[in-house]
C-alpha cells in the first residue's frame, strides 16, 4: 500500500493543490493522497490564518467528487501544531507497512531544513517536490543541506499559477475566482463571508 500525503495551509485550497494530488497520485500509483490541512501552522504569521474548521471543511468539498483524494483531520485536530515528523509517524501507525510518499510544492520543501527533526522526516516518508512556477528546482540546491537534497525526489508537473494568496486577494478586491477553485469552495467563500477584507 502506498499512502501520498499533501500537507498545507489550504486558506483555500484551489485547483493547483487539487491537480498535484490527483497527478502524483497517478504516477505514483498512491492507493490514497491524504488533503491535510495544518492546525495553526508555526511558519505563517504574516496574516491571520483562517479558522481550521474552515479550512478542513473547504478541502471536504473540494475532493468530494475524487476517488483518490481524502480530507484527514489530523492536524487540524491536535491540541497542538503537529510537526510533520509527528504526522508522518500517525499515518505510519495508521497504515503500518505502507509506503508513505510526502508531497509539497519546491517552494515548501525549499524550507525542509528547518523543519523539525528533518532527517527523521526524510527517513519515515519518501519526499517529493513538485514544479512550481516562479520557483526552479535548481534552488533547491542552495537552500536545502546536501543530505537531506540526496533525499527530495523531483517530479516535473503542469504548472499552475494559482496560489491561495491570490484568491484571498481576488475575493477582497472582488475579482471572480471560479475555475481557480471548485464551485464548492467558491460558494463557501460567498457563504461564509471569507476573504472579504
Ligand atoms: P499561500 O499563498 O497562502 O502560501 P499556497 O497556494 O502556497 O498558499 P499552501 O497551502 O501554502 O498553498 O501550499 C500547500 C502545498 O501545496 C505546498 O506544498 C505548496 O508548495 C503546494 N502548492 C501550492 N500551490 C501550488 C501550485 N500552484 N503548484 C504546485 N504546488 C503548489
Ligand atoms: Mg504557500
Amino acid at each position: 500500500m502506498r499512502i501520498g500525503i499533501l500537507g498545507g495551509t489550504f486558506d483555500p485550497i484551489h485547483n493547483a493543490h487539487l491537480f498535484v494530488g490527483e497527478d502524483v497520485g497517478a504516477r505514483m500509483a498512491l492507493d490514497c493522497v491524504l488533503v491535510m490541512p495544518n492546525g495553526s501552522p508555526p511558519h505563517k504569521k504574516a496574516y491571520e490564518v483562517t479558522a481550521p474548521e474552515h479550512r478542513l471543511r473547504m478541502v471536504e468539498l473540494a475532493v468530494a467528487g475524487s476517488s483518490l483524494l481524502a480530507a484527514d483531520d489530523f492536524e487540524v485536530r491536535a491540541p497542538r501544531p503537529s510537526y510533520t515528523v509527528n504526522t508522518l509517524r500517525e499515518v505510519r501507525t495508521r497504515y503500518p507497512g505502507a509506503e508513505i510518499v510526502f508531497i509539497t510544492g519546491v517552494d515548501a520543501v525549499a524550507e525542509i531544513g528547518s523543519w523539525r527533526e528533518p532527517e527523521e522526516v526524510v527517513r519515515l516518508c519518501r519526499m517529493v517536490a513538485v514544479s512550481r512556477p516562479g520557483y526552479a528546482m535548481s534552488d533547491l540546491e542552495t537552500a536545502v543541506p546536501r543530505h537531506l537534497l540526496d533525499r527530495i525526489e523531483m517530479l516535473q508537473t503542469p504548472e499552475i499559477a494559482i496560489s491561495s494568496t491570490e484568491i484571498r486577494l481576488r475575493v477582497a478586491r472582488g475579482l471572480p475566482i471560479r475555475y481557480l477553485t471548485p464551485d464548492a469552495v467558491v460558494a463557501y467563500i460567498r457563504e461564509n463571508g471569507l476573504y472579504r477584507t
